[in-house]
C-alpha cells in the first residue's frame, strides 16, 4: 500500500471512503476509470477526449486529466493505487495480444502468462463501482439514479475486511450469458476505442449498491457485495447477470490449437479458487 498523509480521526465530508476516518484535508480528482488504462488505450494522445455515453456523470467530452468525480480525499485515493496497478496489468497483456492477433488475422503466438494480485484486482473493481455511485454517474433504466455504498463495501475496498467467502468477483463460465463477455480477442474494439463498461447491480427500492458487472479489455468481472445464492435455482434465472459465473478464479486462460494465454490470479485467502480455461476456435 502506498502510505498515506492522512490523520486518524479526519473525516473529509466529500471523501466517500471517510467511514472511519483516515482521511486528508485535500479531496483529489478520482479517474472514474483509472488514468494508467486510459493512457494505455490512447497512446498518449494529447487530443483524445473521453465522456460518458449513459448521458450522466461527464457528460461532454473531457480531458482524460479531467474524466474524474470529487469523491475521494487524497490519502484514500493514493490507498488504491494498488488496485489499478492490478488492472492495468491485466489490460496490458490481453491488449498486446488482441493487437497481435487481429481478430484471427494477425499471429496468435506461443504460450504466456502472467500473474495478478486477485485481491487487487477486486479492489479495482469494486473501486469503479463506488466511484461511479458517489460520482452520480449510474443509471438504471436510462434514468440517473443516486446510490447509496453500503459500509461493509468501504471497508473490503480499504482491505480493512476479509471478503465473505458468497460475496466478491466472478467470470464468466457459461457462454450462453452474454453479460459477461469473455472473449477479449475476437472484437478488436475491445482492444481499441471500446474498452471498459460499467453495469450496476442496485437493490430494489433504496438502489444500494450491491455489486455490478465491469469490463475491461473486453472481459466481463460480476461483482457481488452481498450473497447471491449460487446454489438456489433462481441464480440461473436470466433476469441474473452473474448467472453461471464462477467465483474469484485462480486461472482464466484462453487457448487456440494448444497455444495458451493465461492470467493467474493470486488470492492471499484460503477459499477454494477455480480454473477457467475458453477455447477458442479461428473463424
Ligand atoms: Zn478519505
Amino acid at each position: 500500500m502506498t502510505t498515506t498523509t492522512g490523520s486518524a480521526d479526519f473525516k473529509h465530508p466529500k471523501c466517500y471512503a471517510n467511514t472511519e476516518g483516515g482521511c486528508s484535508t485535500r479531496i483529489s480528482g478520482e479517474h472514474f476509470v483509472s488514468h494508467s488504462l486510459i493512457r494505455l488505450y490512447t497512446f498518449d494522445d494529447p487530443n483524445v477526449t473521453i465522456q460518458h455515453d449513459n448521458g450522466f456523470g461527464v457528460r461532454h467530452p473531457v480531458s482524460p486529466r479531467r474524466f474524474v468525480a470529487n469523491v475521494l480525499c487524497e490519502a484514500h485515493n493514493n490507498g488504491l493505487s494498488d488496485a489499478d496497478a492490478a488492472a492495468l496489468k491485466f489490460a496490458t497483456f490481453l491488449r498486446e495480444i488482441a493487437l497481435r492477433y487481429q481478430n484471427g488475422s494477425g499471429d496468435w503466438g506461443v504460450n504466456e502468462s502472467v500473474e495478478i494480485s486477485g485481491d487487487d484486482f477486486q479492489r479495482w473493481v469494486l473501486k469503479l463501482l463506488a466511484t461511479h455511485a458517489a460520482g452520480n454517474a449510474l443509471t438504471a433504466n436510462g434514468e440517473l439514479v443516486k446510490s447509496p455504498i453500503l459500509d461493509d463495501s468501504i471497508h473490503l475496498l480499504l482491505n480493512r475486511a476479509a471478503w465473505p467467502t458468497t460475496w466478491g468477483l466472478c467470470v464468466a463460465a457459461d457462454a450462453t450469458n452474454p453479460e459477461l463477455k469473455f472473449d477479449p480477442f475476437s472484437r478488436i474494439e475491445t482492444a481499441t476505442d471500446n474498452w471498459w463498461g460499467v453495469t450496476p447491480m442496485l437493490k430494489n427500492g433504496d438502489q444500494t449498491l450491491i455489486g455490478g458487472v465491469v469490463e475491461l479489455a473486453g472481459v466481463g468481472f460480476g461483482l457481488s457485495l452481498y450473497n447471491p445464492g449460487r446454489e438456489l435455482p433462481e441464480f440461473n434465472l436470466p433476469a441474473n447477470p452473474l448467472r453461471g459465473s464462477i467465483r474469484r478464479p485462480s486461472v482464466m486462460a484462453w487457448e487456440l490449437k494448444g497455444v495458451r494465454k493465461q492470467v493467474n490470479f493470486t488470492w492471499d485467502d484460503h477459499h477454494e479458487h477455480k480454473n477457467i480455461t475458453y477455447t477458442m476456435q479461428r473463424s
